[in-house]
């Protein structure tokens, strides 16, 4: 037997590393998993080249609880080593290994970037186990052998009478992490971190009933059979050839298992110069809670689960989608302020901007009634995408669909040409006019589609920002929401309206007005419009109101509190205006106003509590 010392400068190298990881000592068992995974496919590499001469076979990993032992065990049919090599790998690289490591981040313990982040491989079973025991037969032909340590640095190493190739780690896990001999525990920890890891992971045995035999002899029978906890060739690790459009529902099914809608559709990533990665994304029917739905993608390094956070990796507006990503190219053991900073990751993110733009794109031009009715669902990643990449909105101009209030949809092109010779105001600028709300802006709506006019319906609730983007970055162009002015105003007309009243009346009309009309909520306006246009309207400025409403969604305070302000557009053309001007008694006047601000104010949703009560109230009593 064989006793050593692993290395006196790493005396301090255990409780260093209970202290490191110490929020996250699940790891452990991915550590393993993954050594055993490693151990096994570099086996089948030496089969496959012809330098090991061995039955390759169908190796399994396996995970066994022995709960009286209070043992973990996790054993491969892996390359195993021999005496020698558990001594060079495990004595020494894996320690300087470590020792690098601690090095490294020793100052950074604080940062919680790297913790449970990177894998201390082998030696992180000492977070969880006061003794670890290597039980290793190589695929050479070379006596097994048996390493055992308890945490301190010394170690035993002698020969073993094991005969099958692998290794067997025994854990005997510490009085304080008992939790580790619990079955579900572990299981949930092998669901988690190997779900789609490429060797099969046993883990008990399950009861399967069968059918034997035929017809009438036909005889149920139930099999207790492996229990395998992964699938080791997930969807992502294939070619978009090799798949159809089921394979990839189902696997979003595996990966979501309590999601009942299904995905729009899916983006296959699988690049391999500069950098490697493969992945699905998939585009979930989203709502417009943009908090409720992040962090769904799930970051894989060699079909090993790393992480559910891939903010920094994948563009912030693309956190909204679902799906795995998987590169044995990003960085791992670093904090994410590193991660942002990091090269490598800068172009993983932009390729998958692209990517996702290019799918945009072709479903648009393959299939666009399709892509149109799939809009409203992912409207919201696109208009995002589009605010906070410019690369990305270059692209979704192309695709970016603007409806109409009556579902027809327009590219920005297409709209401009549709509305090039009817939508101009008087500085020729195109004016586009959107509403946010069909019911509430329906008289609006309706006065501007009277005139021949698109209105848009636009509804996210980031479309102010956006509208800003698309101003700043078209030509020749604003945009105007149905209710900002009277219409007239902001569309040329060529038949311009000449006032019925002289400019002495309209002084003493508004006089009148504003006797009556409250001075700090309406600043009143005489328009000459047709006759047949409401009396009296109400409307806010367009840079007003989405200034406000660019503040309540996260846009610059810069302008401060809003006071609420309105228009009181006042047709001077109208019969009950005329009326009201000259009428005698002040009463009636001031009732006639009254009841017309009231109107008005009703018809854009502004007439709420006691002063709706009192004008119902009059209106009653007025017709009795
Ligand atoms: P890493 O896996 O990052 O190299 P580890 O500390 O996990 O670091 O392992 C050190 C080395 O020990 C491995 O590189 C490998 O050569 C060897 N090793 C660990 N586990 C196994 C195993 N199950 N079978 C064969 N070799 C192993």
């Amino acid at each position: 037997m064989a006793t050593g010392n692993i290395n006196v400068s790493v005396e301090n190298i255990f409780p260093l590393i209970k202290k490191f990881l110490y929020s996250d000592h699940e790891i452990f068992l991915r550590e393993l998993v993954s050594n055993a995974t490693d151990a096994t496919l570099k086996l089948k590499h030496l089969a496959n080249i012809g330098e090991a001469k061995v039955d390759y076979g169908n190796p399994q990993i396996e995970i066994k609880i022995d709960g009286e032992g209070k043992k973990l065990h996790v054993i491969d049919q892996g390359i195993g080593m021999t005496a020698e090599e558990v001594k060079k790998y495990i004595n020494e690289v894996a320690f300087s290994g470590a020792e690098e490591f601690l090095d490294k981040y020793k100052d950074k313990v604080e940062d919680a970037g790297i913790i449970g982040h990177f894998g201390l491989g082998f030696y992180s079973a000492f977070m969880v186990a006061d003794k670890v025991e290597i039980i290793t037969k190589s695929f050479k032909d070379e006596p097994a052998a048996h390493w055992t340590c308890d945490g301190s640095p010394e170690y035993t190493l002698d020969a073993h009478d094991k005969t099958d190739r692998g290794t067997e780690i025994i854990l005997h896990i510490a009085e304080d992490e008992q939790e580790f001999l619990d079955e579900a525990r572990i299981r949930e920890l092998l669901v988690k971190y190997n779900k789609f890891m490429p060797i099969p992971i046993k883990f008990g045995t399950r009861e399967e009933t069968n059918k034997v035999g035929e017809g009438d002899d036909a005889k149920e029978e139930t099999v207790t059979v492996d229990n395998i906890i992964n699938n080791p060739n997930p969807a992502w690790t294939k070619q978009p050839s090799e798949l159809e459009e089921e394979d990839y529902k189902n696997f979003y099914r595996e990966l979501y298992p309590t999601q009942f809608e299904e995905p729009l559709f899916n983006i296959h990533l699988n690049v391999d110069y500069p950098f490697n990665l493969t992945g699905i994304l998939y585009f979930p029917k989203l709502t417009n809670d943009l908090s409720m739905q992040r962090d769904r993608i799930q970051l894989y390094q060699n079909q090993v689960f790393v992480t559910d956070n891939v903010e920094g990796i994948v563009p912030e507006f693309l956190t909204m989608l679902r799906g795995v990503i998987d590169s044995p190219d990003i960085p791992l053991n670093v904090s994410r302020s590193y991660l942002q900073a990091d090269g490598a990751v800068k172009k993983i993110s932009s390729y998958i901007t692209r990517k996702v733009a290019d799918k945009l794109n072709s479903l648009f031009k393959n299939n666009r009634e399709d892509f149109e009715s799939k809009w409203n669902d992912i409207k919201i990643v696109i208009e995002y995408g589009m605010l906070s990449e410019e690369k990305f909105f270059e692209k979704a101009d192309k695709f970016a669909l603007y409806p109409t209030v009556d579902n027809t949809y327009f590219t920005f092109e297409e709209l401009q040409e549709k509305i090039k010779e009817t939508q101009t105001d008087k500085d020729d600028k195109l004016v586009i006019l959107y509403a946010s709300n069909t019911q509430e802006q329906h008289a609006y709506i309706e006065a501007a589609k009277d005139k021949g006019y698109e209105v848009l319906l636009l509804d996210s609730p980031i479309v102010s920002h956006l509208i800003q983007k698309l101003e700043a970055s078209k030509e020749n162009i604003s945009f105007a929401r149905v209710d900002a002015d009277h219409i007239d105003n902001l569309i040329k007309k060529d038949d311009e309206q000449i006032s019925k009243l002289s400019d002495e009346e309209k002084d003493s009309l508004k006089t009148v007005l504003e006797e009556t009309v409250p001075k700090d909520k309406f600043s009143v306006q005489l328009e000459a419009m047709s006759s047949d246009a409401s009396p009296f309207m109400i409307t806010q400025p367009e840079f007003m109101r989405r200034m406000k409403e660019m503040q309540q969604t996260g846009g610059s305070g810069m302008f401060g509190n809003f006071p609420e302000m309105y228009n009181l557009v006042v047709n001077t053309n109208h019969e009950l205006v005329g009326q009201i001007l000259n009428t005698k008694t002040k009463k009636k006047q001031e009732r006639l106003i009254k009841q017309s601000l009231d109107l008005a104010r009703l018809s854009q949703g502004l007439l709420k509590g006691e002063e709706l009560t009192s004008f119902i109230k009059r209106s009653y009593d007025m017709i009795k």
